[in-house]
């Protein structure tokens, strides 16, 4: 069946009977607003992300349950990279009327199964019809501990630059289902990112980490962003960057820019921060508690500029340094 033959309001009904009961929820969907409560003494975070058919996700390899998926999954990685808990999704669609109503369930059966799998409850949207592809806009409220929310800012010469997981599998992935792969580490991670939820609320409570983001644009970009926002400059040692089995392939393999995927690879997902010395002990619990490696891959510095040593001490040469929508395969260099 077409959506056109489904309806608008069918879906709907359809989907509010999908949604279980969640704490905080008064009011979900189906009135004309959504009406929730966060837990005392909290503050409210709150984000937004569109994804946009041909520019964030291709359907000619994506499936629409991890699409689902990953709908959410982008939101809740900014939510964990301040620290916060996330709580209320609202989920907002333009369809093309020509889509298959079994495609648009797999989607929400995924986008549901990633909010059950983080506690998040979904409160409302809007839907509508798309003259063009699949448009899909989440937002996402969480909540966080006053003074205990951790910013861009923050960093201080001295701290360590640290990062969760591993770097570049998502782009690796990405050029493998270009390529016409469909499996594969690399893959998933493209398709099916984790958000590091639980560690970025349990590094902002407990380890007295200096500044956070999460790495949606690439290593470099991203940590432009936390040394810009800091004031300071930052040193990445290349041979302490956290490389999957794929990515140690490729790195070996050389070429003329052999770490571009974990240096500017974007839609890793991965925590980026930094943190005191003193904090070390207290980080390397992420391990313990959640089965999440933890590595630290550099230094904050005081003179501004960001600079990646080879393993022989040699300054790497910057080519790239992430995403970005206006000017997509960008060489530019900052600063
Ligand atoms: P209104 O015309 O007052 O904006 P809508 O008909 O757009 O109301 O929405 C009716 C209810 O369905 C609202 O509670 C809204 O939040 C919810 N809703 C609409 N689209 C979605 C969606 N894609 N996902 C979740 N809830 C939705
Ligand atoms: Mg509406």
């Amino acid at each position: 069946m077409k959506l056109a033959e489904l309806g608008e309001f069918s879906f709907i009904d359809r989907l509010a009977r999908q949604v279980p009961p969640a704490s905080g929820v008064v009011t979900g969907i189906g009135d004309d607003c959504a009406v929730t409560g966060m837990t005392s003494g909290t503050v409210t975070l709150t984000t937004t992300d569109m994804l946009l058919e041909g520019i964030h996700f291709d359907l000619s390899f994506t499936d629409p349950h991890r699409l689902g998926r990953k709908s959410l999954a982008v939101n809740l990685s900014d939510v964990a990279a301040m620290g916060g808990v996330p709580r209320f999704a609202l989920l907002s669609l333009a369809l093309p009327a020509s889509m298959e109503v079994e495609f648009l369930d797999c989607f929400m059966a995924g986008f549901l199964d990633q909010a059950r799998q983080f506690d998040v409850a979904l409160i409302g949207g809007d839907t509508c019809a798309s003259a063009g592809g699949f448009v899909i806009s989440v937002t996402v409220m969480g909540e966080g501990v006053p003074g205990k929310v951790v910013r861009r800012r923050g960093a201080r010469p001295g701290d360590a630059i640290y990062v969760t997981g591993t770097l570049g599998d998502s782009a690796l992935g990405l050029e493998q289902l270009r390529r016409g792969v469909r499996q594969g580490e690399g893959v998933n991670r493209h398709l099916d990112p984790l958000p590091r939820v639980r560690e970025g609320a349990f590094l902002a409570a407990s380890a007295g980490i200096s500044a956070m983001i999460d790495i949606s644009d690439g290593l470099l970009a991203d940590l432009g962003h936390i040394l810009d926002q800091s004031v300071v400059g930052g040193v990445v040692e290349l041979n302490r960057l956290p490389l999957s089995p794929e990515l140690q392939q490729v790195v070996a393999a050389g070429g003329d820019d052999p770490y571009a995927l974990p240096l500017a690879g974007g839609e890793d997902y991965e925590l980026l921060f930094t943190a005191p010395l003193s904090s070390a002990t207290v980080i390397h619990e992420v391990m313990r508690l959640f089965g999440t490696k933890v590595t630290a891959i550099g230094e904050i510095a005081s003179q501004p500029g960001l600079t990646v040593k080879g393993g022989d001490g040699a300054i790497y040469p910057l080519k790239r340094r992430g995403y970005d929508h206006f000017s997509p395969c960008i060489v530019r260099v900052k600063g």
